[in-house]
């Protein structure tokens, strides 16, 4: 059982001049194992700010608030502590890692968050049978990180990644972007797998209501200018697909 809590998080971004621009102006949320929360709001309303500033990457600063996972401050931890305990990010960008192999990447993460390498031969076996299942081309894993990878395929990395990882708290950034259908599936029914086998918790940011088709969230919160404007179930959503985000976006004068 894993709790995450964030509670009045004010956070900025970091601009290229090293000037900070308020961004996200008072979030509370608490997400539990086994719920599914999906984070919906229009563009430039902070949902990839909350994401990586909970994630603790360094563009981001938080101004006051605190984000607590089982009651440990994560705000106070490393990147590397904050995967240790338990929290994963699927980036919305995933980023290049040049000169470093997917398959290095893998067991060198799985490493260093288990604090002991795994067994090489169920880890090889692990592996193999999380890429197959995600339809992943079984040369990806001697490719560099990301490195020329299409969209979708970066997307399912990012879901491969959380099968191995097996994170308490995975935070997934618009996972469904740029996806056409069959991606879509194949990496909805990845997420489904890890929620099924791990006792995890899923924080889902998404722009749209489609991904909502295959991983079902329990919990609908919509984003606006940097704060939950509104929450409910399901039904939410089924009311944004039809709406879309109007009526949360000030009039314009
Ligand atoms: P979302 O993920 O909901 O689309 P973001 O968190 O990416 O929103 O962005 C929130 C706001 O922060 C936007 O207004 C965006 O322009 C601004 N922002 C984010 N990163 C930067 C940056 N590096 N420089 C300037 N503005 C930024
Ligand atoms: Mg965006
Ligand atoms: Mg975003």
């Amino acid at each position: 059982m894993a709790t995450l809590e964030i509670k009045d998080l004010h956070a900025s971004v970091v601009l290229d001049d090293e000037t900070t621009k308020p961004i996200l102006k008072g979030v509370n949320l608490t997400i539990k194992s086994g719920e599914v929360h999906a984070i919906m709001g229009p563009n430039g309303s902070g949902k990839s700010t909350l994401a990586s500033t909970i994630a603790g990457h360094p563009k981001y600063v938080v101004d006051s608030g605190q984000v607590l996972l089982d009651g440990e401050d994560v705000l106070e931890m490393s990147v590397d502590e904050r995967a240790r305990a338990g929290l994963f990010l699927a980036m919305q960008y995933p980023v290049e890692i040049p000169g470093v192999t997917t398959s290095n990447f893998l067991r060198t993460a799985k490493t260093a968050i288990d604090g002991e390498a795994p067994s090489l031969r169920t880890w090889t076996k692990d592996v193999k049978a999380a890429m197959e299942q995600l339809k992943i081309s079984p040369d990806m894993i001697q490719r560099n990180v990301n490195e020329g990878f299409s969209g979708g395929e970066k997307k399912r990395h990012e879901i491969l990644q959380l099968e191995l990882l097996k994170p308490k708290m995975a935070l997934l950034d618009e996972t469904d972007s740029g996806l056409d259908v069959d991606a879509l599936k194949v990496v909805s029914e990845g997420v489904n797998r890890a929620l099924e086998t791990n006792d995890m918790g899923v924080m889902l940011i998404t722009h749209y209501t489609r991904i909502l088709r295959y991983i079902k969230p329990q919990f609908v919160h919509v984003f606006a200018d940097g704060r939950v404007v509104d929450e409910g179930g399901p039904e939410l959503a089924e009311r944004l697909e039809n709406e879309g985000y109007d009526r949360y976006l000030a009039p314009v004068k």
